[in-house]
């Protein structure tokens, strides 16, 4: 007899009929669906001795799964900041899987040429000049890993040492300067053995998310010519805000320290003629991280780092030692010896499919939307008397809370969470909480092409209905 895999093997083209059909599906419903669900799916307990075959367990995945996921990648998921997929983006995730390429950069293949050319792409849409190389990675988290590791391997050098082969132990303490980081800053940190209690935070300037600059200043002042690691953040989670990439370029030529952009989402601007201010000045950076599954719209998990420093990432991610792999050549070198991951999935290519399909005007288009969403909304909670916009809408995040501010503070914040948890079990639209300067918070973010001015306008009517009456 067959095995399920044999039988499978000779029935390919009719089960990969049956895989769209059942993706043409969820997309047909997705911007209607309700946005999450309350059900946790039913686990399979045991391993099936001989298997189901392909079709069946696409059939139990259908019957017993299908229904307990979210429509996230629908227009009214606010939270987060969470990308849609285009649809020319997913054809070239699917054909990613289909053509099973190891991206880690060996001959024998175009993957590694490919990938250097969607960066180039990249490069562009974010008007980074051609000293940034840049490699695929899965998420912001780690691009601000990678940029953090070639920091760390400056830094190591401005001591004489080298910090991938001999390690951090003996040398003295490493600063990290920053104004609003992200978590996975801290993350990356801890990751990379220099602790996250090693953020030294500087002040933030009135009512904004970025950094003071005088304190700033200040700040490297007292390192006293020690060198150092400043984060700036293109794009802080709750505000959308911008550290002035112009000041930290001066501050650059007159302080020794390396610069990191966390421009996750932020990093985006630079596709808008009417953002790109935001971010004038950034290209002097060292490394810059940027989240492709958020405003890209390609699906998880894709993400790219750049960096002006291509020897230093050599000398921490090189797969050194394998002689099976050969010399490096050190002008395009393989994948494989400069992200942390060795073998790669070949994630460029949904990247590259969406930036030949949409170009720049096509993608420029889905972040001015978005900012524009994000601004109608806010400007529906500032006309609300029983809702406080807490900050002016950047781009595409409105932040916002209830606005009997006078309550008790521990009562206020249970409000807002059953507030949240009412709207969020409608399931017509969906938000996470945050804390904003320390008050308890919603965030509304708006990444998907999805989204139209009609969702808008349904998610308000969500957020209205469920106000609590004072
Ligand atoms: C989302 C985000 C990250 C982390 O990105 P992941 O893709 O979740 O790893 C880092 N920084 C900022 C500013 C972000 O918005």
């Amino acid at each position: 007899m067959k095995t399920p895999l044999l039988q499978d093997a000779a029935n390919t083209p009719e089960l990969l009929q049956q895989t769209l059909a059942e993706a043409i599906r969820y997309l047909a419903q997705v911007d209607d669906a309700k946005v999450t669900t309350p059900h946790a799916g039913q686990l399979l307990t045991s391993l099936d001795a001989q298997g189901l075959g392909a079709a069946g367990a696409l059939h139990y995945f259908q019957d017993h799964y299908a229904q307990t996921l979210s429509a996230s990648p629908g227009p009214r998921y606010f939270g987060l900041v969470t990308g849609g997929s285009t649809p020319a983006a997913i054809m070239g995730d699917w054909l990613t899987a289909a053509y099973d390429q190891n991206a880690a950069g060996l001959d024998g293949t175009s993957t590694p040429a490919i990938e250097r050319e969607t960066v180039n792409l990249l490069r562009q849409l974010f008007d980074l000049p051609a000293e940034f190389s840049g490699a695929f990675v899965s998420g912001a988290t780690m691009s601000n890993f990678v940029g953090l590791a070639l920091a760390r391997q400056w830094w190591g050098r401005q001591h004489g040492v080298n910090v991938a082969a001999d390690g951090l132990i003996g040398l003295p303490k490493l600063t990290i300067l920053s104004g609003a980081p992200h978590s996975s800053v801290f993350k990356a940190l801890s990751m990379l053995g220099i602790g996250r209690n090693h953020i030294q935070l500087v002040p933030l300037m009135a009512q904004r998310e970025a950094i003071d600059i005088e304190a700033l200043r200040q700040a490297l002042r007292d390192q006293h010519g020690t060198p150092c690691i400043v984060v700036g953040n293109a794009g802080t989670v709750n505000t959308v805000d911008f550290d002035d990439f112009g000041a930290l370029a001066a501050l650059k030529h007159e302080f020794n320290f390396w610069l990191h952009i966390d421009g996750a989402f932020g990093g985006f601007a630079a596709a808008s003629p009417h953002y790109a201010y935001l971010l004038a000045g950034w290209q002097i950076a060292d490394s810059i991280a940027i989240d492709l599954h958020k405003w890209l719209n390609v699906p998880y998990d894709s993400a790219v780092q750049f960096s002006r420093h291509l020897d230093l990432q050599i000398e921490v991610f090189q797969n050194a030692g394998a002689a099976y792999m050969g010399d490096i050549d050190r002008r395009n070198p393989p994948f494989v010896h400069l992200t942390p991951e060795s073998s790669r999935r070949w994630r460029a290519l949904p990247a590259w499919f969406t930036l030949m399909a949409y170009g720049k005007a096509g993608h420029s288009n889905i972040v001015e939307q978005c900012c524009a969403h994000a601004k109608a909304l806010g400007e529906r909670i500032a006309a609300e008397p029983r809702l406080k916009l807490l900050a002016p809408v950047r781009m595409n995040v409105a932040c916002f809370t209830l606005a009997n501010l006078e309550n008790e503070a521990a009562d206020f914040a249970a409000n807002v969470s059953r507030y949240l948890a009412a709207v969020n079990a409608e399931g017509k639209a969906y938000f996470t909480p945050t804390v904003y300067k320390g008050v308890p918070a919603i965030r509304a973010a708006f990444s998907n092409w999805r989204t139209s001015a009609a969702d808008v306008v349904m998610a308000w009517q969500s957020l209205l209905a469920h106000l609590p009456r004072s």
